[in-house]
């Protein structure tokens, strides 16, 4: 994805009224990212527990910054990924919810996604599996993998955005 910085994150909320964002904690790694190998931006506010974050870029490229809160409920290990649909479950997978956009949102709607508790997903889908055969083409599979992650984070911003 293109590099962020915290003036972009902070314009590109779309679920989160003027006062969450100006206390929304930020990461304070944005110039060391390895942005070529991030597909979207995660993470935990440091400040409010239970509160994180993620700009996706939608379909168009557009950053949207997204509120999520994480559910209480105890990880779920055995539960898969809604945005990198990782099998192997390598990761904690957790309950989180965003505010719909807008007047819905306002009246209390919100969506529910399981997501990789630390939002590692990006990572996730750039670590090959073992190979099912030989002469795997394991370049075009991990292509595949990480364009499949783009798609459904593009998707999910989309929906948020537009309702549908
Ligand atoms: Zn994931």
């Amino acid at each position: 994805m293109l590099p962020l910085t915290a003036d972009t994150i902070r314009s590109s909320f779309v679920n989160a009224s003027r006062k969450e964002v100006s206390v929304a904690g930020l990461p304070d790694d944005l110039d060391t990212r390895d942005w070529d190998s991030l597909d979207y931006l995660g993470w935990h506010d440091p400040k409010f527990a239970g509160r994180a974050y993620a700009v996706l870029p939608a379909p168009d490229g557009t950053p949207t910054g997204v509120l999520l809160r994480q559910s209480n409920a105890s990880p779920q290990r055995r539960q898969i990924c809604e945005w990198c649909r990782d099998p192997r479950l390598i990761n904690e997978v957790v309950f989180f919810s965003a505010r719909r956009v807008g007047e819905s949102g306002r009246r209390g709607n919100t969506v529910g996604t399981l997501l990789c508790r630390n939002f590692q997903c990006s990572w996730v889908v750039r670590a090959d599996p073992p190979a099912p055969y030989d002469g795997f083409d394991m370049d075009a599979d991990r292509r595949r993998r990480i364009e499949r992650l783009q798609q459904r984070v593009a998707g999910f911003a989309d929906m948020l955005v537009t309702g549908r």
